[in-house]
């Protein structure tokens, strides 16, 4: 037995090889070592008879350096429907976009700097005009995310102080983000009013005291209720907050702007009503890169970008970039540039078309059968919770293998899709033709 660990290679030769002459030493190192370690039991505990060759000794090493190596990011055929999938990364970019974006990241450029007076400038200024002119509001601000604007919008208003909310808006978004829990973080002190289904505009009134700083408007944004349910709408809790001069805040979670037909309160109408502040994502409906879009009254604005807290949440330039041409788009009405908005908005007979395209392609299966079916898509993102998108499916089934297997094995390539009524079904909604040929093979190979 000593024998056999004898004949195995020395780390000190494995790290000087040539054939890992290009391998992160410490890396090669902690896999070489686990690769040895490994061999050493299995001699002692005598599964294995005799010691491995340099050669096999050597792939194991080099598999599992490129398996540590190989980026753990891929790209992936979104076959659920869900246009606005937050696991599959929300909003996706049209190549339009990311060809006008990608100069500004090869280069230096004036993300904080102030062309005209050769000083600091401030990097808020590349959206805030755009946005200003798209809802025509006063001022304007950027964060990270929308989570991140609510918690500076309460930060800094409403610290040691009181913010109302009704009930029936102590949201939770996915990722366990609790509107509640952040308003607490936030050091301000939740005053909750009605009840889950009813509040109404006295519900407020009777909460307002000298600790009050601000009433809370939160979007349903991901859920919908029915039946016995009554809200007050902003305006109302707008003109409310208005006569006892405190401030009035929409968090509107999902950013609808235009371009979707839907009964989401559009940011455009609620900008008419002239808010104190605003607040939504960036990665929603709106289709742009992750962001939190905070508008509203100047005076506002200028506190917030006063708090220190702004600078752990503030956007980065690649968020930046994006956002602007995304909200320059919306500014020239260029909807199809993006993606978000053009694949909630895909003509139906489109998506048929395509579904016959690709089952064209899957005549040749054998061992699948394969039909189109009529199915419904989401928005997804916590948006739009009661609309369907009509659409089509190809609905796959195999002769000898079950979906839940099938679905898992086609994960693992790349093709995400969902499971119904013991069916594959790949959504067309999200899939365009770039994609045919990969489906085609992945489905061959499991065929
Ligand atoms: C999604 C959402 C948030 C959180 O926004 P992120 O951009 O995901 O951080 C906050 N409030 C509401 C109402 C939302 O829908």
């Amino acid at each position: 037995m000593q024998n056999l660990l004898s004949l195995l290679p020395k780390i000190d030769n494995i790290l000087k090889h040539k054939d890992f002459s290009h391998y992160n030493p410490v890396l090669l190192k902690q896999i070489a070592k686990e690769v040895l370690q490994d061999i050493r039991k299995k001699i002692l505990q005598k599964t294995i008879a005799t010691t491995p060759r340099q050669e096999e000794i050597f792939s194991c090493i080099q598999k599992k350096y490129h398996q540590i190596t190989t980026p753990s990011f891929q790209p992936l055929i979104n076959a659920t429907g869900i246009v606005l999938q937050t696991n599959l990364g929300r909003s996706i970019f049209s190549p339009s976009i990311i060809h006008k974006s990608l100069p500004l990241l090869s280069e230096y450029n004036n993300l904080e700097y102030d062309l005209i007076k050769g000083e600091r400038g401030e990097r808020y200024t590349h959206v805030k005009e755009i946005i200003c002119a798209l809802f025509e509001c006063e001022d304007a601000l950027v964060v990270n995310n929308n989570a991140a604007a609510v918690m500076l919008i309460i930060n800094t208003f409403a610290k040691e102080k009181e913010v109302v909310i009704s009930r029936g808006e102590l949201v939770e978004i996915g990722g366990s983000f609790r509107i509640p829990e952040v308003i607490k973080q936030s050091g301000a002190k939740l005053i909750e009013v009605g009840a889950t289904n009813k509040t109404h505009l006295k519900d407020y009134q009777n909460a307002i005291n000298e600790e009050t700083t601000m009433l809370l408007k939160v979007h349903q944004s991901n859920f919908s209720q029915t039946g016995f349910v009554q809200h007050v709408d902003f305006k109302e809790i707008k003109e409310l907050a208005q006569k006892h001069n405190i401030i009035d805040y929409y968090d509107v979670g999902s950013g609808y702007i235009k371009g979707i037909s839907c009964n989401e309160p559009s940011l455009i109408e609620i900008a008419k009503l002239s808010p104190s502040l605003v607040s939504f994502s960036g990665d929603k409906l709106l289709g742009g890169p992750q962001a939190g879009i905070i508008f509203g009254k100047t005076h506002l604005i200028e506190k917030l970008k006063k708090n220190h807290l702004l600078r752990a949440l503030r956007i980065d330039k690649i968020s930046l970039i994006f956002l602007q041409e995304t909200l320059l788009a919306y500014l020239h009405n260029s909807l199809q540039e993006i993606p978000t908005i053009a694949l909630l908005n895909q003509d139906i007979k489109e998506i048929l078309q395509k579904a016959k395209d690709l089952l064209e392609l899957l005549k040749n299966l054998k061992n699948f059968s394969t039909q189109i079916i009529p199915t419904a898509s989401k928005a997804g993102g916590g948006s739009l919770p009661d609309m369907i998108f009509d659409s089509y499916a190809i609905a796959l089934q195999h002769n000898h293998k079950n979906v839940q297997s099938l679905s898992v094995k086609l994960r693992l390539q790349g093709l995400i899709a969902r499971i119904k009524n013991n069916q594959i079904l790949l959504d067309l909604r999200c899939i365009n033709q770039e994609h045919f040929a990969k489906i085609q093979n992945i489905l061959e190979d499991l065929d």
